[in-house]
């Protein structure tokens, strides 16, 4: 049996087509139905859906032999995982699915420029710790990161921080929020993940998948 772990919405939307070039369909909605185990119309693939957050973790232990995660999901749990996970867990893929950019937005008028020139030290509230620390590092900007898991863009708007690193993609969020993003941080996309044990006992399997999908990737 083949485990393939997807978080619902859009990286389960847009692994479907992927899934379709190596000839699986998932047999059941997963906005319809309440299973967490979605049966395909190969005998010896399922998928597990689970928190976004989480794919990476199965992945990792083998409760999924595959997965679909953001790369920001990725660094986020490397980062916290350290080198286990990358002995774990073998990427090879950049599916450039679900593409977004991980920016700093702050409030309309704020001057990100000149608090960084000055040297001030900034409240940073965001989702993704790692990846706040160490872009401000390497600018040399002192920061105070405050972890949130939701709804970001109202930390500026209350005072708890002065500036948020979040994903971005229309910029439509920021906008509602009168929020403006001042810098790119990295470009985001989905990656195919597997688990490195996995791939040695079912190197056929898998290698078939992950060729299908390689050849199903949209050209830039
Ligand atoms: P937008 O308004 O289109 O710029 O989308 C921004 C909101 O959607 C933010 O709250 C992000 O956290 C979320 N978002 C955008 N793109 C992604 C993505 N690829 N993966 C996860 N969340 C995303």
């Amino acid at each position: 049996m083949i485990t393939l772990a997807l978080s619902k919405g859009r990286i389960f939307d847009e692994t479907m087509p992927l899934l379709a070039a190596a000839g699986i369909t998932v047999l059941e909605d997963p906005e319809k139905s309440r299973k967490l185990i979605l049966p395909t119309n190969q005998d010896d693939v399922r998928v597990v859906l689970v928190r976004a957050t989480d794919v990476p973790t199965y992945v990792q232990y083998g409760g999924a032999d595959l997965g679909v995660t953001g790369l920001d999901t990725l660094l986020e749990h490397s980062a916290d995982w350290g080198a286990s996970s990358g002995a774990a867990l073998y990427q090879p893929l950049d599916l450039r699915i679900a593409r977004c950019r991980m920016s700093v937005a702050v409030p309309d008028g704020f001057d990100y420029a000149g608090a960084v020139r000055q040297g001030s030290r900034l409240r940073v509230a965001t989702k993704y710790v790692a990846i706040a620390r160490e872009f401000f590092a390497n600018k040399g900007v002192h920061v105070d990161l405050i972890k949130l898991y939701g709804s970001m863009e109202l930390a500026p708007l209350t005072g708890l921080a002065d500036a948020i690193v979040d994903l971005v993609s229309t910029g439509n969020t920021l906008k509602a929020n009168r929020l403006v993003e001042v810098e790119r941080i990295m470009d985001i996309s989905s990656r195919l993940v597997v688990n490195q044990a996995a791939l040695k006992l079912k190197q056929a399997r898998i290698r078939t998948i992950i060729d299908a999908f390689a050849g199903a990737i949209r050209p830039e």
